[in-house]
């Protein structure tokens, strides 16, 4: 009578190491069955009784190291040997194994002889788990850095409109007003001059570049209140231009000389440092800083106010920080979607076309929409519709009102969700927040 085979119960998910299991030339030397989850392989173990079970650590449903413990704790299957094979053979998992009473922890992926000169030097009695080896530490290789590259990104300094705000309501979204860094290699354009504008020029101290650029979209306060406190003024071998678009009244210099009154500060437009060139910006100009390209637009909001299109290597991008889109327009989405007047929004719409992604305002929710009419800002079921009909896909919310607290802006922001999804739009939508940087 030939002596009962030895049986081997293989518990792994893979069915391809399965296969190659039981195909192996040595393998016919053993009653082999599988099992591919935990709880075939809880199965198998009543109902086979196999002398040696190879288990997965990560076997689905119940996982190798479970396995394990029920084979030693059950009086019938104490005697059974187990191998425990992973892909992930770290410390914590060898020690739990061989605390519990493993045979062997090997490491995947196994070559089959090796697996069955372990099957055989268990049935000798011979085997024992090895040492747990340490893996190689690989601090000395040369990885490359990624950092060879010069940086390109935007960096919103301040995205709050109207004015500053502070408190312990604001700390994710940010307090301070309109500031946007675009770096480009060693290009740089500030747009707006807010209270944001007060970091980024303590940033910019050491900075090497001597000149310096800043867009105003407009001239209202929360564009333009950081500007004394902008700390390249104040370093004489800086030149700074300011570009504006041309007001109503009085012209940029004559608004900086008024904000910089002695009544209001101590220190007169005449008396700073660096060198100031006040520059028109007009609707349809073309400007370029170095690889910033920027192309202007009128906004619709009170005063000469534009907002830019920006494009930087492939790459283009709007901002537009103040504008109230649709005028007057109290609708629902469906409404917008069948018929509105379109008309003297359609060159802004098409200026906008074609932009990775657009920067914007939403500064109002439908109902606060209702009773601001006129003060130059969206609501957002207004925004959206221009998103829509630019073509759209990306939107960064700027200029939040200051009202809205971290805790209304997140519940303004699922408000967003649910709008875009009325337009029947596909639009990912972010809420900017102060130090927010994108790479470009
Ligand atoms: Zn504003
Ligand atoms: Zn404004």
């Amino acid at each position: 009578m030939q002596p009962r085979k030895k049986r081997l119960l293989i518990a792994d998910p893979n069915k391809e190491i399965l296969h190659s299991i039981k195909q192996y030339k040595a393998a016919k030397e053993y009653q082999i069955e599988i099992a591919k989850t935990g709880s075939e392989c809880l199965k198998k173990l009543k109902e086979f009784r196999p002398d040696l079970v190879i288990v997965d650590f990560m076997l689905p449903e119940i996982h190798g190291i479970e396995i394990l413990r029920i084979i030693k704790d059950a009086p019938l299957m104490g005697k059974m040997g187990v191998i425990i094979t992973s892909y992930h053979s770290m410390i914590q998992n060898y020690h739990a194994a061989v605390k519990l009473g493993v045979h062997f922890f090997l490491e995947k992926p196994f070559r089959l002889p090796h697996l069955f000169s372990l099957i055989a030097l268990f049935f000798e009695g011979k085997l024992h788990p090895e040492p747990f080896e340490e893996k190689e530490n690989h601090h000395k290789l040369q990885l490359p850095s990624y950092q060879d590259k010069k940086p390109s990104y935007l960096k919103f300094w301040g995205t709050r409109g109207s004015n500053p705000v502070s408190g312990p309501e604001y700390v994710r979204f940010g307090g301070n007003t309109c500031c946007l860094e675009i770096r480009h290699g060693d290009d740089l354009v500030i747009v707006d001059a807010g209270s944001g504008i007060r970091g980024l020029g303590q940033v910019l101290r050491d900075h090497p570049k001597k000149e310096f650029h800043i867009l105003l979209s407009h001239t209202h306060w929360d564009h333009l209140l950081g500007f004394p406190f902008f700390y390249p003024i104040y370093q004489s071998d800086r030149e700074i231009n300011i570009w504006a678009p041309v007001g109503f009244e009085k012209n940029t210099k004559e608004l900086f000389t008024d904000m910089l009154a002695y009544a209001y500060f101590p220190v007169g437009l005449e008396d700073i440092q660096s060198k100031i060139a006040f520059k028109d910006l007009r609707e349809g100009q073309k400007l370029s800083f170095g690889s910033i390209h920027v192309e202007t637009q009128y906004a619709f909001h009170p005063g000469a106010t534009l907002c830019f299109r920006f494009t930087i290597g492939h790459q283009s991008f709007g901002y537009i920080t103040d504008n109230e889109f649709l005028m007057n327009t109290h609708k629902l989405p469906s409404q917008l979607n069948r018929s509105v007047f379109l008309e003297p929004y359609q060159r802004f719409i098409d200026f906008f076309k074609g932009c990775d992604f657009i920067i914007h305002e939403a500064q109002y929710t439908p109902q606060e929409y209702a009773q601001r009419v006129g003060w130059g800002h969206s609501s957002i079921t207004n925004a959206s519709f221009f998103i829509k009909k630019a073509g759209i896909h990306d939107w960064i919310v700027v200029h939040h009102d200051p009202k809205h607290t971290d805790e209304l802006l997140l519940q303004k922001s699922q408000l967003h969700q649910n709008i875009m999804e009325d337009f029947h739009h596909r639009c990912h939508i972010e809420l900017a927040y102060d130090g927010m940087m994108i790479p470009l």
